[in-house]
């Protein structure tokens, strides 16, 4: 109605991946439109706002970036616990490390299996396979991922925080499946 029918949900959402994935330029590109080339590295965890409007509701995500490294892993129950939506990021390049093929998908997969078993059971849980401009480096197919995703609970996208591919819809059908899921 004219009369104003927005609602406003506060939505806590957690970033989660190895360090070096492009969480923290997911976020940038998201919330600032801008990508740089050597983000620093982010400590502990970083913490935006953004608002998406999605039909006659908006959304308000309280996003938390964590840091990926090892050393913080005991910090991140306080940021998946209780959040409405969690961002499970790798890389489908898996540069990093050099060595070791499919790492930072497999660690992907660690983090979802974590929050089905200590997370909360309603939080949306989004798979982003990012660098997806960097085809041509590709290690993990996006059927593969694809199929996992489907098994496993999550909605699957391929991004780019350089190309900025993707990177508004994640966001904008997370917020989606939010409002649906109420
Ligand atoms: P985080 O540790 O997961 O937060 O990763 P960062 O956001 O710090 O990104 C790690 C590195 O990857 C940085 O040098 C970024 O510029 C780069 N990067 C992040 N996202 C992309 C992307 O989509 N494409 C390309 N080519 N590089 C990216």
């Amino acid at each position: 109605a004219a009369s104003g029918s927005n609602k406003i949900k506060n939505a806590k959402l957690v970033l989660l991946g190895d360090a070096g994935t492009g969480k923290s330029s997911l976020v940038l590109r998201y919330v600032k439109g801008q990508f740089v080339e050597f983000q620093e590295s982010t400590i502990g965890a970083a913490f935006f706002s953004q608002a998406v409007a999605v039909n006659d509701e908006t959304v308000k995500f309280e996003i938390w970036d964590t840091a990926g490294q090892e050393r913080y892993h005991s910090l991140a129950p306080m940021y998946y616990r209780g959040a409405a939506a969690a961002v499970i990021v790798y890389d489908i390049t898996n540069l990093i490390p050099l060595i070791i093929i499919q790492a930072t998908f497999a660690r992907a997969k660690k983090w979802v299996q974590e929050l089905q078993a200590q997370g909360s059971p309603n939080t949306i849980m989004a798979l982003a396979g990012n660098k997806a401009d960097l085809l041509e480096a590709r290690q993990v197919s996006a059927q593969e991922a694809e199929t996992y995703a489907n098994e496993n609970g999550l909605f699957y996208m391929e991004t780019s925080a350089k190309t900025a591919i993707n990177v508004t819809d994640i966001f904008y059908e997370t917020a989606k499946r939010l409002i649906q899921a109420q």
